[in-house]
């Protein structure tokens, strides 16, 4: 069977820049696919349930480096702290303290995303700014040894409108950027979808999270 997904990353690389890291979004696929994708050297991987993603992490090489990139059941971090490399959609202060309790099970730091809402769908999870501003200075955050917080993702609206796209994508920028400002620790700005990256990296995305453009259209909705 001809998949194309070796061609599909490859088309992919070549039109990003190297300082942006593409997330492989593999969520609803087989482990064949990921592995097709391994083979042609992609190891960074995405995925928005977590006990699918710890069945995969169980059984692909150990190389591979694990985002959580969908909402977040908190009663269920325990099963990914052992191993999971960026969570991206952290959208609440609750979420980030087990988090923390979690990884320090496990003597690690986990790196994490505040989840921003930028699109104007009220459908999509996310802080908004001012929640962001207010954890990030918070006393208590600056109690939390095991997790790191090293950026910002962003969901834009799911349209065409390429205007209200760009609207989106450089609200989240400037605010990452002035951010950035105050805190060291911020390098990472998560926004664009297979729909969408080009355009959220010339607003100054630098990593990309791609699923249908890889692996083809997912089977089920998720
Ligand atoms: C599914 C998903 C993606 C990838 O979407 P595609 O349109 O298939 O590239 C990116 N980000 C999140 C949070 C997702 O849930």
């Amino acid at each position: 069977m001809i998949t194309g997904i070796k061609e599909n990353l490859q088309k992919i690389k070549n039109s990003i820049p190297e300082n942006v890291t593409l997330v492989a979004v593999s969520k609803t696929k087989p482990i064949a696919d990921i592995q097709e994708a391994y083979e042609a050297g992609q190891r960074v991987f995405g995925e928005n349930k977590i006990q699918e993603m710890v069945n995969k992490y169980d059984n692909l090489p150990k190389d591979i480096k694990w985002h959580m990139i969908g909402h977040l059941q908190r009663n269920k971090v325990k099963y990914m702290a052992h191993f999971v490399d960026l969570i991206h959609g952290v959208d609440s202060f609750k979420t980030l303290k087990e988090i923390n309790k979690q990884a320090k099970k496990h003597g690690r730091v986990i790196n994490c995303l505040l989840q921003a809402r930028i699109a104007k769908e009220d459908t999509k999870f996310g802080l908004l700014f001012s929640d962001i501003e207010e954890i990030l200075s918070s006393e208590e955050l600056s109690e939390l040894g095991h997790i790191n917080i090293v950026g910002l993702m962003g969901m834009a609206t799911f349209t065409n409108n390429q205007q209200q796209l760009q609207e989106e994508f450089s609200s989240l920028a400037n605010f990452f950027k002035k951010n950035q400002e105050k805190y060291s620790n911020l390098n990472t700005l998560s926004m664009g979808m297979s729909g969408d990256y080009q355009l959220a990296i010339e607003n100054g995305s630098n990593m990309v999270r791609i699923g249908s453009s890889i692996f083809g259209v997912r089977n089920y909705i998720v």
